[in-house]
């Protein structure tokens, strides 16, 4: 705590790694030498820099731009952009520090990173959410690179923004990879990235049930959030027989007791992606729907939640509301959307609970195969990416089994992700001496 004061997000994402990890190290004392813990929660570089351009109205504004690369023990740093005003350098740093776990589980050679920026992007115009995005990279291109650090997309950052950031990149570095994953289909793109988080994580939870002898059909599902992750969690959700109540935003949240059809989650995606508007705007175009607004999803009775709007967006208050009304399964499509009293709670309770480094790698290990596919100069098709997707969620539900199996035969995800990503970037860090 002394080292990183005011950084409440990164110590509560150290302490849960670690809390998960301390059994396993006294077990593997090869894991306490050679200062590995020590190393493994400071990031290699933390680059910090202005970003200054002018709105519609002339008037120059200063934001502040941040990259963490976290870790490159076993790949180049990996990890989105996000734009948000809450962004500061605590919350980029557990994002980091998680996505460095999280890429070691998808099995692609990826390190970890995160960045972004307190940007506000809501009733910014096109042409100044362009400017900022090519002023945030006129400083940022010159620490990324194809083989040394690739930006992706996240909250705030979606195919419009990467497309922004991307050409930039390709025009100052004079090289025709534009290093960003989550390209349009037409500058290298891959099929299936835009879908691939919320895809992911439905196919986690599968898992997470099969597992468990229980299966999505004809359950109901909350969702929060109605962004990239939610609406095609949504989507896959439904695909799986599931019936899905709720979707949120930051304004409030939507019930629909009659559950999401494929027409309703189009006209979510016209009023979240065409609009850029909040949740009363769908309220008034879908019928027979209730917002609620400042509310949050998880008052409603549900037996799968998926969170997938940002972290700590779930209490202790909320798990327990959850739980009292029968969850049985919550797998994480936002990164740490449960606090740590939820997730106490969760697993106190013997829910199901799937924590977003494991549920929504799907994300990043699309990401990974963009990469494979850039360094190809190939294309692979819908179902083939969709099947390495698949593939690899079921090689991360693996993993957590191989590492989270209790003596009773029980499976504590938490500890399963934790352990599992921690062993290959230990075993790479010690490999590669003291760097
Ligand atoms: P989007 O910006 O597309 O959507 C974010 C959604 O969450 C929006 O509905 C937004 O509401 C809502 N939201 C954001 N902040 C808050 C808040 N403070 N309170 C309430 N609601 C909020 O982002 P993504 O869908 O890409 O990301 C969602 C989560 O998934 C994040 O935690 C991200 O880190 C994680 N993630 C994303 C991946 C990806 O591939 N995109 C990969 C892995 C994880 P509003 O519309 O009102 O802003």
């Amino acid at each position: 705590t002394e080292r990183n004061p005011n950084q409440p997000e990164y110590m509560q994402a150290v302490t849960e790694v670690v809390e998960s990890l301390w059994p396993f190290i006294m077990e593997h004392p090869r894991y306490a030498e050679h200062g590995l813990l020590d190393r493994l929660v400071e990031p290699e570089r933390v680059i910090i820099f202005r970003v200054s351009w002018v709105d519609d109205h002339g008037e120059v504004k200063v934001n502040r731009g941040y990259r963490v690369q976290h870790s490159s023990s076993i790949g180049p740093y990996k990890g989105g952009v996000r734009f948000h005003p809450s962004v500061n350098l605590s919350i980029l740093k557990f994002l980091a520090f998680e996505q460095t776990f999280k890429n070691a589980l998808t099995t692609l050679p990826m390190g970890g990173g995160k960045g972004g920026s307190d940007f506000d992007p809501k009733g910014r115009s096109p042409g100044e959410v362009m400017r900022f995005c090519q002023a945030f990279i006129s400083e940022l291109f010159r620490h990324i690179g194809s083989d040394t650090d690739v930006p992706a997309g996240d909250i705030g950052v979606g195919g419009r923004e990467v497309g922004f950031m991307a050409g930039m990149t390709k025009k100052l570095s004079n090289r025709s990879d534009c290093v960003f994953t989550g390209k349009g289909l037409s500058f290298g793109g891959s099929l299936i990235r835009p879908e691939a988080t919320g895809y992911g994580t439905v196919y986690f939870a599968q898992e997470v049930l099969r597992h468990a002898g229980r299966y999505m059909e004809g359950m109901r599902v909350s969702v929060s959030g109605s962004g990239n992750v939610a609406q095609f969690a949504v989507e896959k959700a439904m695909a799986q027989g599931a019936k899905v109540i709720t979707v949120s935003d930051s304004s409030g949240t939507i019930v629909d007791e009659n559950g999401f059809t494929p027409e309703k989650l189009a006209i979510l995606g016209e009023v979240k992606n065409h609009l850029y508007a909040r949740l009363d705007e769908y309220a008034k175009r879908v019928a027979d729907v209730t917002f609620l607004p400042n509310e949050k999803p998880w008052h409603v009775p549900v037996q799968v939640a998926l969170p997938c709007a940002t972290q700590n967006e779930i209490t202790g208050t909320d798990a327990q509301t959850l739980v009292n009304n029968g969850v049985i399964c919550v797998a994480e499509g936002a990164n740490m959307p449960s606090n740590a009293e939820a997730v106490e709670c969760f697993l106190h309770n013997k829910v199901l609970y799937a924590p977003g480094k494991a549920s929504n790698a799907g994300g990043v290990a699309t990401s990974g195969l963009e990469m494979s596919q850039n360094a190809m100069r190939l294309t692979w098709t819908h179902e083939e990416v969709d099947a390495r997707l698949q593939a690899i969620m079921q090689a991360i539900h693996k993993s957590c089994l191989k590492y989270g199996t209790k003596p009773d035969g029980s499976i504590n995800y938490v500890d399963g992700a934790n352990i599992a990503g921690f062993v290959k970037v230990a075993d790479a860090m010690l490999g590669q001496g003291i760097v």
